[in-house]
């Protein structure tokens, strides 16, 4: 994330210093002192309206998804005169996520209520949660950013996935059971149809996968299907139970693990779970 700089670009206490103190005597300079004290005064309040906004967007990250957090961003946000250069300062300008209104300063409040709901802007307001920071493998931390991605924008569970060849990025994708209302639109399908698109071919030969949390059989399907090389996992299976996912259920319909070996590697566990913990503790719907 940017450095949340100051919108106002300046501080009450700046105006107060380098200054002579003026003769009350002089009518301009007692007009001065007023105009001096009406603007500290306006900056003290700008000052106060961005802790917050800080407050309600940064605090928790895992608050970032909830109707609440954002109807006061927006509240606050609409107070501000200059409400879109603070938003200017995550990037978004240059992503084309501003509305020309917001630049010109007259989007409403609902109007910035819907912006910050746009799962992309959510994601691009996100501190970077201490679970995605936490995963050592760089591509496990691009997964992670995905699944986040996914259950602030409230499309499904925290399972988030990428696809890598050559050491790089080709395919990405999170869980929208939810957003799509498609029981097969799982992390790990997303990612092949989007790496299947990157790299123009149905055969992802070469190429290894990242996800957050173990395959379940389908997507384990898939990813044989694919000729994917490898999967990397987060979570385990009993970690996907213990969220609430069938997965374990299903895995014994199709008679386990055994026979994968070394197909399947766990890692990252930890930053996974801690995933999986902020998830649990979000307003959110099962399935
Ligand atoms: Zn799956």
């Amino acid at each position: 994330m940017p450095a949340a700089g100051n919108p106002c670009g300046m501080r009450g206490e700046n105006m107060t210093t380098n200054k002579e103190p003026n003769d009350p005597r002089d009518p301009a300079a007692r007009r001065e002192t007023r105009e001096t004290s009406a603007a500290i005064g306006r900056i003290r309040q700008m000052e106060a309206l961005y802790d917050r906004l800080l407050q309600a967007l940064e605090t928790d990250p895992t608050r970032l998804g909830t109707e609440e957090a954002l109807r006061e961003a927006a509240r606050t946000l609409s107070e501000y005169q200059t409400g879109g250069d603070w938003l200017r300062d995550y990037a978004l300008d240059e992503q084309g996520l501003l509305p020309a209104e917001l630049k010109r300063g007259v989007l409403s409040q609902d109007g910035l209520y819907d912006l910050l709901c746009r799962p992309e802007v959510a994601a691009a307001l996100a501190e970077e949660p201490a679970w995605e920071a936490a995963a050592e493998n760089e591509y496990m931390r691009a997964a992670i950013r995905e699944a986040t991605e996914g259950i602030t924008g409230r499309h499904g569970g925290p399972f988030g996935c990428v696809i890598v060849r050559d050491g790089k990025i080709v395919g990405r994708g999170h869980n929208q059971v939810l957003r799509c209302n498609d029981p097969t639109l799982h992390g790990e399908i997303a990612a092949i149809r989007d790496a299947g698109q990157t790299l123009g071919t149905f055969d992802l030969s070469g190429c290894e996968l990242y996800t957050t949390g173990e395959p379940c059989p389908m997507c384990l399907c898939a990813c044989l299907w694919a000729n994917i090389d490898r999967v990397y996992y987060g979570c385990t299976i009993r970690d996907n139970e213990r969220i609430g996912f069938r997965d374990g259920r299903f895995d014994r319909l199709f008679g386990g693990r055994e026979a994968f070996g070394d197909y399947l590697v766990c890692i990252d566990r930890e930053a996974c779970l801690a995933l999986f913990d902020a998830y649990e503790h979000m307003d959110r719907t099962g399935y």
